[in-house]
């Protein structure tokens, strides 16, 4: 399912898909927007690049002052959803791999659907999913899902997430 059209279509459509993403403006969250950044970010150095950040990683992948960073990693310590040791770095719980996964399950199905609906290249999705991920709800998602025949891998090669409430039908 390619769409190729003029610049014009292009806009229509990426704004009715910011309509349905706003539309479906997830209740499940328990993290701010700018704490998805932290967690997205942790999660793939983590767990994608095993290593270990520290604040000042953080700060500089972010564009941030490290004292935000202290702070920011702070309120996610006392959400549960990571550890900070000092000289040593942050390392999510399994509360905060969690939630990171269902980010970044958001994050690589809106790059499937921008890459195929739109023909956006991988950087240019990844670039605009980031801006939206968090918005986007877990039905909303499953249903992009869905069209696109549950893909595993999203456009830079990463795994899509699974999510339980969204399955492969079986022999289909
Ligand atoms: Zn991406
Ligand atoms: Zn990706």
């Amino acid at each position: 399912m390619n769409f190729r059209g003029p610049i014009e279509d292009h806009k229509l459509y990426f704004r009715k898909i910011l309509k349905i993403c706003v539309m479906f403006l997830s209740a499940e969250i328990n993290v701010t927007e700018n704490e998805a950044k932290y967690l997205k970010l942790i999660y793939r150095e983590q767990y994608e690049r095993s290593t270990k950040l520290k604040t000042t990683a953080i700060a500089r992948a972010l564009g941030v002052r490290p004292a935000t960073v202290t702070e920011v990693i702070q309120n996610l310590s006392k959400k549960k959803l990571l550890r900070y040791r000092r000289y040593y770095g942050v390392e999510l719980t399994k509360e905060g791999v969690a939630e990171a996964q269902k980010l970044l399950r958001k994050h690589r199905i809106l790059e499937v659907l921008f890459t195929n609906l739109l023909n956006y290249g991988a950087q240019e999705a990844c670039d605009e999913a980031s801006k939206l991920d968090y918005h986007a709800s877990r039905s909303l998602i499953n249903a992009i899902c869905q069209a696109y025949g549950h893909p595993k891998i999203c456009p830079c090669r990463k795994i899509v997430f699974s999510d339980s409430e969204c399955k492969r039908q079986t022999g289909g």
